[in-house]
Parts: C-alpha cells; sequence; structure tokens
C-alpha cells in the first residue's frame, strides 16, 4: 500500500521542527552568555571551599599546594569562556562567571 504525502502537512511539521531547533539553539547558547550571570562570591562557602580566588596570583599556596604559576580560569577545562574572554562560565559554580585569570583548586590544564 503506497502512503501519499500531504504537501502542507509535510512543509507544516518542518517548520515546526524548525522552530524547535533554532529554539533550543537559542536557548543553549543564551544559557552560557556570561553577561546575563552574576560573578562567583569568593567569600561564598563552595568559593572558599574550592579556594577560589579572583587572581590566580593571590592563591593561598600553603593552603592550595596544587596551584602553580601560569594556571588560570582561562586555561582551565571547565572555563566555557572564549580564549580572549575576562569573564566566563565555569562548570564547577553554574549559573555564575568566574574571573579568566581567576583559579580554584579544581583547575584542569583545558586540552585543546
Ligand atoms: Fe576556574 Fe577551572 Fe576552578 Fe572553574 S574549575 S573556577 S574555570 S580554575
Amino acid at each position: 500500500m503506497k502512503k501519499s504525502i500531504n504537501r502542507r502537512r509535510f512543509l507544516f511539521k518542518c517548520g515546526v521542527s524548525g522552530v524547535a531547533v533554532v529554539g533550543v539553539q537559542a536557548l543553549g547558547s543564551r544559557a552560557v552568555m556570561a553577561a546575563d550571570m552574576a560573578a562567583v562570591d569568593p567569600t561564598s562557602a563552595q568559593a572558599m571551599a574550592l579556594g577560589y580566588v579572583t587572581d590566580a596570583t593571590t592563591t593561598d599556596t600553603a593552603k592550595f599546594e596544587r596551584y602553580a604559576a601560569g594556571q588560570e580560569c582561562v586555561n582551565c577545562q571547565l572555563y566555557q569562556g572564549a580564549a580572549d574572554s575576562t569573564v566566563g562560565a565555569c562548570l564547577l559554580f553554574v549559573g555564575k562567571t568566574v574571573e579568566a585569570k581567576g583559579w580554584c583548586n579544581s583547575w584542569v590544564q583545558k586540552v585543546g
């Protein structure tokens, strides 16, 4: 049995799918837009526990021995901002931004 294709119905479904895809993409990119997010408060419990500082060079190296010069949020694998950004999202601090020059004890070398 041959199933006929209703042209109007086909185009409607394509249109609905297209709108849904564009909508999801817009939401996805919006979710990581640093401009819409508040900065991490370095005095918050989470930030304190992770040793987050807005300037990596001020890291308390006696307390956080993992720190090495040159480690910054911008070259951390969990940083979501662009390489030339000054702030960006971090996968650890959901919905907040961290300073590109910042650091925390969960720093992981960015790959690639
Ligand atoms: Fe910065 Fe990485 Fe720590 Fe996030 S996990 S605060 S990007 S060092």
